[in-house]
């Protein structure tokens, strides 16, 4: 009769054993034949109702069986925890050729990266950069430049003062309306020859339009020897904007006046856009456009800078930064660049 049941429970574990698929399960099923109050303890407390006879054979029977069943046991776990971990790693597996998600740096502004390349193509031409103050004395944005008091220039409505305690010095001071006082600066402080350019934002007292922005960025640049001429700065001029568009463009130079400089230049370039055939809105068919005010160093400048006019010629050039990189990239509208606006930024 023991022997009947025993080899019912044995075909019973080795089901489960079989069929059991977690961890889980395993443990259950070692509880049910193994544990304390298991079905191989109940089997051994009912050995003492046998005849003594039986007793040793059917004990060796259920101690030999519930070592096959622990071995049987064990046996499934291992095979259990190899499994699962096969599963976890085929869930981890990176595939490393899928392609990444895309990270968005961040980049220069187009201003900072024209100012750059401008910067760039003239130190080859053997130009040093130079910066200066934006607060600037009266002196040295007006007087200094030969910009007579009464000039229209110095108009409240151009330049933007700056207030400060009655007690310190009598000079107004403000915020610079152009490059142009560091000329003088640098002027006082190194002796020629010279070959600046001076790169920096300026202030003027307007209002805002497609064309016109308080303040704005201008390249400011100087060259003085004992003898420099208009022929040098066509030259250089020339240079420097076939480098910054990438191709030739014709230099056409028209008398005006500034007060820092005599002669005084204004420097047209044909339109890059329809190469100066006339025949494009960005230079509304004119196939010409202003990028630069320039001329011959006025004698005054040299005198308030303490060089001596008959010993050096020079010539000065101002552009603005940001009529440059609209014209570079037919940019209609100079308010885009201080917008913060991505749509417009991200495209270069
Ligand atoms: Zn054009």
């Amino acid at each position: 009769m023991h022997q009947v049941e025993l080899k019912k429970i044995k075909i019973k574990a080795e089901k489960e054993i079989k069929e059991a698929d977690s961890l889980k399960k395993l443990d259950e099923i070692f509880r049910e034949y193994l544990g304390q109050k298991g079905i191989l303890s109940n089997l051994t407390k009912s050995l003492s109702k046998l005849p003594k006879k039986k007793r040793a054979s059917f004990g060796k029977e259920i101690n030999a069986f519930k070592v096959e069943l622990e071995m049987a046991l064990e046996k499934k776990k291992k095979l259990l925890k190899e499994r699962l971990e096969k599963e976890m790693m085929e869930k981890e597996w990176i595939d490393v050729t899928l392609p990444g998600k895309k990270i968005v740096p961040g980049h220069l502004h187009p201003l900072t990266q024209v100012q750059r390349e401008v910067g760039e193509i003239f130190q080859q031409m053997g130009f040093s950069i130079v910066e200066g103050p934006e607060i600037e004395t009266e002196w040295y944005n007006f007087d200094a430049l030969n910009i007579p008091k009464d000039h229209p220039a110095r108009d409240f409505w151009d330049t933007l003062y700056l207030k400060r305690p009655k007690s310190t010095l009598k000079l107004k001071i403000l915020l610079r309306t152009h490059t142009s006082p560091v000329q003088v600066r640098f002027m006082e402080k190194n002796h020629p020859p010279l070959r600046i350019i001076v790169p920096g934002r300026v202030f003027r007292h307007e209002a805002t339009d497609a064309r016109h922005e308080i303040n704005f960025h201008q390249v400011e640049g100087l060259m003085v020897d004992k003898r420099v001429s208009l022929a040098n700065f066509r030259a250089i001029v020339e240079e420097f904007f076939l480098r910054f568009f990438n191709k030739k463009v014709k230099i056409r130079l028209r008398p005006s006046f500034f007060p820092f400089t005599e002669p005084s230049l204004e420097v047209d370039i044909s339109c890059p856009s329809c190469d100066g055939k006339k025949k494009c809105s960005f230079c509304q068919n004119k196939g010409w456009l202003e990028v630069m005010g320039a001329g011959m160093v006025h004698p005054n400048v040299f005198k308030n800078s303490g060089l001596n006019p008959r010993d050096w010629r020079g010539f000065a050039f101002g552009m603005g930064l940001e009529r440059l990189t609209m014209v570079k990239y037919k940019i209609n509208d100079i308010r885009l660049f201080y917008s913060g606006d991505l749509r417009f930024l991200t495209q270069f």
